[in-house]
């Protein structure tokens, strides 16, 4: 055991003790049954669609039980910070919504960043010393490779554990000559004596699992005075009076070492529930979404190619509990997510299926909605657009009208707002581009000069405020005085007439809509207005 001196010079910095702590975050005054929840991702300048998932359950399980959700900054790793990366976590979460009750300077049992909590771990560490449930380690990196080299050559578990374990019986005069050499330690937990038992522990997702007992002596201070995640875990869980930890399934392999931290530490034993990753199908397999090789594992993606939240959510809503998948948009938003109902194999992310959920979602709001939804969007990422919904927002709501209103009924044709301009765009004037040369291959197999003929004198005789099927008319009466045949068997057989009435009615539409497929032509003429048809139907030579 060391003496106090030496302990001092270990951790200089730690004046309170764990009671001190205890009495300033006391339990919470919560009615019983009310959890208190977690998110608490690092800031590596990446925030992955599982953490959102993650975030969700956890808000979730809190909102249900009356209780509290805490957002935590993990940003005891220092190599991997990265400036504003806990603005972007932030940004994230408020993308979808999701509202801690405590977070930054928000609450009462913070600071809510690791990197500002140092003097708390500190004071757990130094109970630890005095306890000799902890000790200074001085091994270096190159020893540390070195003997995980021997471990493995000689077929034995690797880490700092048994006879490996250098450090874990040092004299106190060898650390104290160490010390004076400036030699840089990390302190290391003394775990129990290892003795090959399995340890048990219920899951609140997984229910009951068996697992070998932990043997490490892992570090739980740095050299650089901040804790590890393993040790910071606990005292955070436990001072800022979490009920369930809601995590990655990845933590399920270091439960053993953190039952003996909760147990060293003096906490009452945790409730965890752990969350399978979201899967990517490849070929006949499935695998972990990953950020190296899926841009959809990063939140920034449907950020960037503008789902509306709520669309998201509802499609990861449905991925955390698939009793609601499929269930009306409105429905899935406001249900509890149960851990009881969460998979415990991991759900497919389908983009496919998301952009239809999105479609549906969309379809449902009023135009003008979707009208101030693009402009945000694209005045962050598409500014010429946002500036064309700035200039002309009605001819915007316009064009979604045709999308969502009769005659055609609601058109679920925008999954995203970067959508917008091919499916819609071509029904604003401003966004147009009007189709000018006769010879465009879409006009085949009609030639050029009665493609012009055509357009002509459909432009010349236009009638615009007319029903339908005169306005129809109109393209027939047209098309059947140039020589082109009133139905298509009579085309069949007269293959030496120039086209059909369909040949016609696709020159109409590639000039009045840029494509050959489109909505009906007649509600898009009164979307676009006599001026603008007629622009378009002259454009052509
Ligand atoms: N900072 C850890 C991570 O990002 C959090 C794990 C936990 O929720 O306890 O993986």
């Amino acid at each position: 055991m060391l003496s106090s001196d030496t302990i001092k010079r270990l951790i200089p910095s730690s004046e309170l003790t764990p009671e001190d702590w205890e009495r300033k975050f006391p339990p919470r005054p919560l009615p019983a049954g009310a959890e208190v929840t977690r998110f608490a991702p690092s800031p590596t300048g990446y925030v992955h669609i599982g953490g959102i998932l993650v975030s969700l359950i956890s808000e979730s399980v809190a909102r249900q039980s009356g209780g509290v959700f805490i957002l935590r900054v993990e940003d005891t790793d220092r190599d991997r910070f990265v400036e504003d990366a806990v603005d972007q976590i932030g940004r994230a979460l408020e993308f979808f919504g999701i509202r801690p009750d405590e977070a930054g300077e928000k609450g009462s049992y913070g600071p809510y960043q690791q990197s500002h909590r140092q003097s708390i771990y500190d004071s757990y560490v130094v109970d630890f010393l005095k306890r000799d449930r902890a000790y200074p380690c001085f091994c270096t990196k190159e020893e540390l490779a070195e003997m995980s080299k021997a471990q493995s050559a000689q077929g034995v578990a690797t880490g700092y554990w048994g006879e490996w374990a250098r450090c874990r019986n040092l004299a106190e005069a060898t650390v104290i000559q160490r010390l004076d050499a400036g030699e840089p330690y990390v302190i290391r937990f003394r775990s129990p004596e290892f003795t090959d038992k399995r340890i048990r522990y219920v899951d609140l997702i997984r229910g009951p699992l068996e697992k070998e007992d932990n043997r490490n002596d892992v570090v739980i201070r740095k050299t650089t005075g901040l804790p590890t995640y393993h040790f910071a875990h606990p005292v955070d869980d436990h001072l800022m009076r979490v009920t369930i930890m809601i995590r990655a399934d990845e933590w399920l392999s270091s439960i053993p070492l953190h039952l003996q931290l909760f147990e060293a530490l003096g906490f009452p034993m945790p409730r965890y529930a752990h969350i399978a990753p979201l899967l990517k199908s490849e070929g006949k397999s499935r695998r972990k979404l990953s950020k190296r090789n899926d841009p959809e594992a990063a939140v920034d993606f449907y950020v960037r190619a503008g789902y509306p939240a709520e669309g998201v959510l509802v499609y990861l809503r449905g991925l955390a509990n698939s009793r609601l998948l499929d269930g009306p948009p409105k429905e899935v938003l406001s249900a509890p997510l149960l851990l009881e109902d969460c998979s415990r194999g991991g759900q497919l992310v389908d983009i496919a299926k998301l952009d239809h959920v999105c479609r549906e979602v969309i379809a449902e709001m009023a135009p003008e909605e979707v009208a101030d939804r693009v402009l945000k969007w694209a005045e962050e990422f598409d500014p010429p657009l946002a500036e064309l919904v700035r200039q002309d927002r009605q001819a915007i709501i316009n064009a979604l009208m045709i999308h969502q209103l009769p005659p055609t009924g609601p058109r679920k044709e925008i999954a995203k707002w970067s959508e917008f301009r091919d499916k819609a765009g071509f029904l604003v004037p401003a966004m147009f581009e009007t189709v000018s040369d006769a010879a465009d291959p879409r006009f085949a197999p009609v030639a050029a000069e009665l493609v012009t003929q055509l357009a002509q004198r459909l432009a010349d005789s236009y009638r615009h405020d007319v029903p339908a099927d005169e306005w129809f008319a109109q393209i027939r009466e047209a098309a059947v005085a140039l020589g082109f045949a009133a139905t298509a068997r009579e085309y069949k057989n007269n293959p030496q007439l120039p086209g059909s009435i369909k040949e016609a009615a696709n020159i109409v539409r590639v000039l009045v809509t840029g494509r050959t497929t489109s909505p009906e032509l007649y509600p898009i003429s009164r979307t676009l207005g006599e001026p603008e048809v007629l622009r378009r139907l002259r454009a052509v030579r």
